[in-house]
């Protein structure tokens, strides 16, 4: 039988809590006989290694994952330590690391939820949002002179590569032909950025030459924002920068429901490496170590982890699992207005996967 072997990073606050429980998921998926076995290796990296051994991870964390088939990732923040710290101490050194340079994230309404774009009228959306997730705005290029002195200055550079955009571009347009309405929506600053931005645009055009089956339209990423309220269903992929992405991805999970259900896949498209799952949701102190953070996100990313494997037909068996629990509302968490507990919710899944269909 085919094993997978899976990296289980949980990191940090609720990480700790909604990591096991998508394992328990996943194994429940197998024992259920989906036909292929996991083994999971777990990593214990984050604040308290960073508070041991003065680093989030170590530095040959990565070869430890090179040969992987994927990592499930929980959060990377700790209170009591800079999150820039542990941003690039762990997350943003495995993304980089394996070159996972397609940040991939799904925004359904699920069913049950109550979410906020529908108090906006009778509105729907069906997104993916593609972030650019190796340059950009978070290359890391900068720097800062005369620290505490009246003439103190700092740069965060927006580097963009002609490779970095164009592979992001031809990712996009790929996902956006595969997907039924074959739309993609470029999002730009190019009004007032006009070097990076520029190119940006330019190479979305070159691109789409190659897919001339895909209608695609280009969005300032200010106008984005109120489409996404105003008129979701006139958006299908989305593809943005780094710190776009960033910042549309949160508004698209906030309008979906709750930062506690969505997912996202770090992905390595060319696979030469393996890629991360996690849900989009952080460390969340206030409610660690409480049994209550919504293990849903988490869920939803090992059904995107089951399809990177090639294993569709158990992500659709996850998929259909959790949408039958979202559609409960005892099984909802706090996060949803209900008072199911994490394991409560994660029971329920397990429960529905452990006959073969
Ligand atoms: P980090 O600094 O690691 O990003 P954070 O403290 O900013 O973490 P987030 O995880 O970004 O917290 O979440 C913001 C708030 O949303 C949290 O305070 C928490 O109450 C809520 N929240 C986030 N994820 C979940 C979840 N899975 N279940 C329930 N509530 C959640
Ligand atoms: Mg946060």
């Amino acid at each position: 039988m085919k094993t997978y072997r899976i990296a289980a990073i949980p990191g940090d606050g609720i990480g700790q809590e909604v990591i096991p429980a998508g394992q328990q998921v996943l194994q429940a998926l197998a024992d259920g006989g989906a036909g292929f076995r996991f083994e999971f290796e777990s990593f214990d990296w984050g604040g308290d290694h960073f508070r041991r051994h003065g680093v989030m991870m170590p530095a040959d964390g990565l070869d430890a994952l090179r040969d992987k088939d994927a990592i499930l990732f929980g959060s990377a923040g700790d209170p009591h330590i800079p999150d820039h710290v542990t941003l690039w101490g762990l997350r943003l050194k495995i993304c980089q690391g394996f070159d996972q340079y397609a940040n991939v994230r799904p925004t359904r309404i699920l069913p049950g939820i109550d979410a906020p774009l529908k108090r906006c009228g009778p509105k729907d959306l069906d997104w993916v949002i593609v972030r650019e997730n190796s340059e950009g705005e978070y290359s890391g290029v900068g720097g800062r002179v005369h620290q505490g002195h009246p003439l103190e200055a700092a740069t965060d550079v927006s580097m963009m590569t002609r490779a970095g955009v164009e592979r992001i571009m031809r990712f996009a347009f790929k996902l956006a032909q595969s997907r039924p309405r074959k739309l993609l929506t470029v999002v730009t600053k190019s009004n007032a950025q006009r070097h990076a931005m520029v190119m940006w645009d330019e190479i979305a055009a070159q691109i789409a030459r190659e897919f001339p089956d895909v209608r695609w339209d280009k969005e300032l990423v200010d106008a984005a924002t109120a489409r996404m309220v105003n008129r979701p269903a006139t958006l299908d992929t989305i593809v943005a920068t780094n710190l776009h992405a960033d910042i549309l991805s949160d508004l698209a999970a906030a309008l979906a429901g709750s930062l506690g259900i969505a997912p996202t896949g770090n992905i390595d498209p060319e696979r030469r490496y393996p890629s991360m799952f996690e849900p989009i949701h952080g460390s969340a102190f206030d409610i660690m170590g409480q049994g209550v953070a919504n293990p849903v996100g988490t869920f939803w990313s090992c059904v995107m982890l089951l399809e990177h494997l090639g294993e569709a037909a158990a992500a659709q068996r996850l998929m259909h699992a959790i949408e039958q629990v979202t559609a409960t509302p005892r099984l909802h968490t706090r996060d949803l207005g209900g008072t199911a507990s994490t394991a409560q919710v994660t029971a329920a899944v397990c429960e529905l996967l452990a006959h073969v269909p």
